[in-house]
């Protein structure tokens, strides 16, 4: 296994041709544990989940690398603030600035979204040639980014019914597990969030409330990703890591996508 060949882990997205998305997994990087993978050092995208800022630039290299695109990261906070991207030096490994939503048209320039257990949702219009990534937590989900989203993508061009958007990994509606009048306050806005734990306590579904609203706004191709950061080892998850007995922090995974040069 020494032997075995080490970079970016993550798996390729269907958003059209001429359109490249993917999500990584927490391997294939080169950050120690609390930000590693069960089998190796870890690619941690995130700057501000208390790894080495290097080493995160280093991952960040890395996974552009391997892209072949120079990749865009926002600061999110928990906002629906939607920043549009159409110049190739915001490409830096750091941040662009504070958005939970980013929308670029220039071909060859990647946007990423970064989670831990909230919903990353990957969108494009490969017929408009737009594309857009969202940041969608609870409170994202509460503040409709993935409608800001949309919303810029369509003063660019795009069409919903045309819009492929991928619902990417994060905490499912069975272990999200909420107070009972947050599962209340969050469902009165998006009634598809309301669950219920495997042990029977209150809990949101954040990616089946994505997936509901991105078909109230007439996203005509949604797919769901299905895998529960929480639940699968090969991924980063907050809620894992600050359970008791966890190790209180951990990594940042991305959903990424960008337009292949329309020569490529
Ligand atoms: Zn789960």
């Amino acid at each position: 296994m020494s032997d075995a060949p080490r970079g970016p882990r993550f798996t390729e997205l269907a958003l059209g041709a001429g359109v490249r998305g993917v999500l990584t997994e927490a391997a294939g990087g080169v950050s120690p544990a609390p930000w590693a993978a069960p089998d190796g050092p870890g690619l941690d995208l995130g700057l501000n989940a208390g790894d080495d800022a290097d080493r995160v630039r280093a991952n960040r290299a890395l996974l552009a690398g391997a892209l072949g695109a120079p990749v865009v990261y926002a600061t999110q906070v928990h906002g629906a603030h939607v920043r549009e991207v159409d110049d190739p030096a915001a490409a830096t490994l750091d941040s662009v600035g504070e958005a939970d939503g980013l929308v670029t048209t220039v071909p060859g320039l990647a946007l990423a979204v970064l989670v831990a257990d909230c919903v990353p949702v990957v969108l494009a219009d490969p017929r408009a040639r737009v594309v857009g990534v969202a940041h969608a937590g609870r409170r994202g989900v509460e503040l409709d980014v993935v409608g800001a989203v949309l919303d810029v993508m369509r003063s660019r061009g795009a069409s919903p019914a045309d819009v492929r958007a991928v619902v990417g990994p994060s905490a499912c509606g069975r272990c999200y597990e909420v107070p009972d009048a947050m599962r209340d306050a969050v469902a009165s806005l998006a009634p598809g969030a309301w669950s219920t734990t495997s042990w029977g306590t209150p809990a949101l579904d954040l990616p089946a409330a994505v997936d509901a609203r991105l078909r109230d706004l007439g996203v005509g191709h949604v797919v769901r990703d299905g895998r529960c950061t929480i639940e699968d080892a090969s991924l980063f998850s907050h809620r894992r890591a600050t359970a008791p007995g966890g190790a209180g922090t951990t990594g940042r995974l991305a959903g990424v996508v960008h337009l292949l040069d329309a020569r490529g």
